[in-house]
């Protein structure tokens, strides 16, 4: 059994949607064959974000659901709905896993048997949640134990949350997942522990200054943290998790748990077939893998960052998903005129009233500006980072579209600094009178 396609994208997350809506922005409608999309979840492309944020909100407040946020509602783009592939030819091929690549015939096999072959491949196969018996842990199977990466895991997670009204949850891991996570639990009544090994929240991006203002926050909410130990096990009873036991022996009762320990992109398929770089597969400027009938984009790629002095980089964040996803179709459709992409790595996150944005790279000296107390009636600060006389990153928490647009120029064209006590002196004004 087999079917043929010219273009085939492997992987229907966030990627998958936005290289789609480019391809008919390009191309038109695709005719019979001409691009598939092949995924193993049940439903088209939608915005991943949501997943910790709308969707988790009590049902009070209306959680987001599908069809509201399938791909590209997030860059406030066209709604693509299952009909919205079919209208334009294109086959979505969903709830079909593909089990192994042959890059050398241009074959995919799938879970059902069927062999999808393309003369084009465009790889987005995004990551997957690390799990907690990859670090000797135990208890992922547990009935009450959560990981967020999918729908699946969402709807699960709701419904753990919604059986535990008032209960205990212990958050594993203080990154992205576990800081929008126990946000949303605390919306729904939960009391939250959260536990790390590290010495504060989110530090491969935050400075222990930034993640005390957020951590400070958290605890004036009910939040608690238990940092620099690590739970070593899970107590179940009847298919349950019912204490966790720290490290150092401690023991905390638990009704539910949520796990955010850091996500590995999917490229076994790709093993030995493809270069690969930084825990991704190797892409050129173009998107271009180390065969050049494949691209890979969003979470699975390493690319360089012009920005960055070409450095190759690969980032698990949505804006570059559809940044590269975009790229990635350009390049393939009309190789000769895409160009290297150049990107602005950008993060963000919005947890209770609060919202953040970074552009550009955590790198040289940190500068902190604004008030960082938690007395303010709204927070507005940040900080810069400086690294050879220039403004190489820019974090800020409480800006206007005007501000943020302003930390981005600055960062895009690494405004020097002269003086670092005038930019800690002038903190934003440094870069928005510019
Ligand atoms: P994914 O969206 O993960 O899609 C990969 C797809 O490939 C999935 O459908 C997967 O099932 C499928 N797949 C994988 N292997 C196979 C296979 N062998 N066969 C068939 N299908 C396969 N980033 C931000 O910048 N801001 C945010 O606020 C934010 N919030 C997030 C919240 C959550 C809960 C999560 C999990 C991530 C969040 N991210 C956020 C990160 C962002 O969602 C990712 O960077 C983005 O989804 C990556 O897109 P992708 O298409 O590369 O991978
Ligand atoms: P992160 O890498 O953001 O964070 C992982 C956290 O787990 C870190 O605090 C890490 O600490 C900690 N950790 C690692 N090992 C252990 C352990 N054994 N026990 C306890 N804690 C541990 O990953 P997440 O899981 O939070 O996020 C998964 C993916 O989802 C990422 O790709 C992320 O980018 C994406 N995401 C992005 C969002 C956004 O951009 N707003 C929102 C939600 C998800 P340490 O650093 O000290 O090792």
């Amino acid at each position: 059994m087999g079917r043929a396609f010219t273009y085939v994208i492997l992987g229907g997350g966030v990627a998958a949607g936005y290289a789609a809506l480019e391809f008919v922005r390009r191309r038109g409608d695709a005719s019979p064959g001409e691009l598939c999309i092949i995924s193993d979840e049940a439903v088209a492309p939608y915005e991943r974000p949501a997943l910790s944020k709308g969707y988790l909100l009590p049902e009070v407040a209306g959680g987001a659901r599908l069809p509201a946020f399938h791909t590209c509602v997030g860059a406030n783009d066209q709604l693509l709905t299952e009909s919205w592939y079919k209208e334009h030819g294109i086959e979505l091929i969903l709830g079909t896993k593909v089990i192994s690549a042959d890059v050398l015939r241009k074959a995919l096999l799938t879970s059902t048997g069927e062999t999808i072959s393309y003369k084009t491949l465009i790889v987005a196969t995004g990551a997957r949640a690390l799990m907690l018996e990859e670090f000797g842990g135990n208890g992922s199977d547990a009935e009450n134990v959560c990981y967020l990466r999918n729908i699946v895991d969402a709807d699960k997670l709701v419904h753990v949350m919604r059986s535990s009204p008032g209960g205990n949850a212990i958050v594993i891991g203080g990154g992205y997942i576990g800081m929008e996570c126990a946000a949303a639990l605390v919306a729904n009544k939960i009391k939250v522990t959260i536990v790390f090994p590290g010495k504060h929240c989110m530090d491969r991006l935050f400075t222990p200054k930034i993640a005390e203002f957020y951590e400070n926050y958290y605890t004036s909410k009910g939040v608690t943290f238990i940092k620099g130990t690590a739970v070593s096990s899970l107590e179940i009873s009847s298919g349950k998790v019912t204490t966790a036991i720290l490290r150092d022996g401690r023991r905390l009762p638990a009704d539910m748990v949520v796990v955010g320990i850091g996500a590995r992109a999917n490229t076994t398929l790709f093993d030995g077939q493809l270069a690969m770089d930084k825990g991704g597969i190797k892409v050129n400027g173009q998107m271009q893998t180390s065969d050049a009938t494949v691209y890979a984009v969003g979470d699975v790629a390493t690319f360089p960052v012009k920005l960055l002095g070409g450095d190759a980089r690969r980032f698990e964040h949505v804006d570059c998903t559809r940044r590269t996803a975009r790229h990635a179709v350009a390049a393939a459709l009309n190789p000769s005129s895409a160009g290297d992409i150049d990107y602005l790595p950008f993060f963000y996150s919005r947890v209770f009233a609060l919202s953040w944005r970074f552009y550009g790279d955590n790198a040289g000296e940190a500068v902190h500006f604004g008030d960082m107390s938690l007395s303010a009636s709204s927070a507005k600060f940040g900080a810069f980072w400086v690294s050879a006389g220039r403004i190489a990153g820019a974090f800020l928490e409480g800006g206007s579209t005007e501000e943020y647009e302003a930390i981005a120029h600055a960062v895009r064209r690494g405004v020097a600094v002269p003086d670092m006590a005038q930019l800690a002196r002038e903190g934003l004004a440094f870069v928005v009178r510019e």
